[in-house]
């Protein structure tokens, strides 16, 4: 190839530019075609370009005008390229768009588990020992934790022998109790002796009487609820330490009490339950409610007798003779 001078170059290249527009004016043109400036620039900046070479496109015809911008060339050599979608990006994500905690995530190593906090010790409730009985009988000689402690003559705390295997609990002190200071003293307590006999046992030997309540309640009303709840503490400690075999528990509010039921004694009496989930309880008619004269009575004091009969059984003990 022969390298033409400047001049001859540049004559050349008139020529050429002479026959391309004579052609153009053969084909009807009647002017020089142009593109949009934007398309122009597109071009030149993806046209490799070579240092004294100047290379022309075809140009487009004049009715490319109109049309809408052609995309940017992309030149197959640029090594601009499109970033790939994730792989287990979802299609309905664009890339580029992507949260920036999901790139994060498929970027940075996974966070270290963290570990649980340890589970906080088992709370220990702490339970009292039971108190010795010396103790509770002497708190409850000077308590006025309920308002009964203004009426009462004295408190009535027990009678019998704390290492008995029966243990007979009844509602609170009446007249006679409170003048004493022992429970079951009067016409209901010398019933409960003659039925405690008719079992072969000694009243003072070989059972243990308590009420629910230590303090008579006014004109032997029934205890409130806010006065049973001052005074059962002290014998839920009398019950743990004398821990009888089996109880008998006397008429609606001992058998209410211990056994959290609200059963009428009518249709609970008879049946075996159980305080505090260990020590079986016999719930029997109160000797008060034996001695009131009714049409029910014969057949309540039968009713009761039977009741020990089975407290008799469960403790192992003989049927007395009649
Ligand atoms: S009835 Fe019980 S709680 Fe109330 S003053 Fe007497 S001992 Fe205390």
């Amino acid at each position: 190839m022969s390298i033409l001078e400047p001049r001859e170059e540049l004559a050349s290249i008139a020529a050429s530019l002479r026959a391309y527009l004579e052609w153009q004016v053969d084909c009807g043109s009647s002017g020089i075609p142009r593109r949009p400036r934007e398309a122009r620039a597109a071009a030149v900046a993806v046209q490799p370009t070579t240092p004294g070479v100047v290379t022309s496109a075809p140009e487009p015809t004049i009715a490319e005008k109109d049309d809408p911008p052609a995309p940017p060339l992309a030149s197959p050599s640029s090594n601009v390229r499109s970033p790939a979608p994730p792989s287990d990006v979802p299609d309905s994500f664009t890339p580029g768009t992507l949260p920036p905690i999901m790139l994060a995530e498929s970027t940075m190593p996974a966070p270290a588990v963290r570990a649980k906090p340890a589970a906080p010790p088992p709370v220990q409730t702490a339970v009292a020992p039971p108190r010795p009985l010396p103790v509770l009988l002497s708190e409850v000689s000077s308590c006025t934790k309920c308002g009964l402690h203004e009426t009462r003559t004295n408190t009535v705390f027990s009678r019998g022998n704390p290492e008995a295997k029966l243990c007979f609990v009844g509602e609170a002190p009446g007249a006679d109790e409170d003048a004493q200071g022992l429970p079951f003293v009067g016409r209901a307590g010398q019933l409960l002796d003659k039925m405690i006999k008719a079992m072969g046992l000694d009243p003072e030997k070989d059972v243990y009487v308590c009420n629910i309540i230590k303090c008579r309640p006014p004109n032997n009303r029934r205890p409130e609820p806010d006065e049973v709840a001052m005074c059962i503490p002290y014998l839920h400690e009398q019950i743990a330490q004398v821990d009888p075999k089996v109880i008998v528990a006397l008429g609606n509010t001992s058998v209410g009490t211990l056994l959290g039921t609200t059963v009428g004694i009518t249709r609970v009496r008879g049946t075996w339950k159980l305080y505090r989930g260990k020590i079986p309880v016999m719930p029997t008619y109160h000797p008060s409610y034996l001695l009131r004269p009714s049409p029910q009575q014969s057949e309540a004091k039968r009713q009761a007798w039977e009741d020990l009969q089975a407290v008799m059984k469960e403790l192992g003990l003989s049927k007395p003779a009649r």
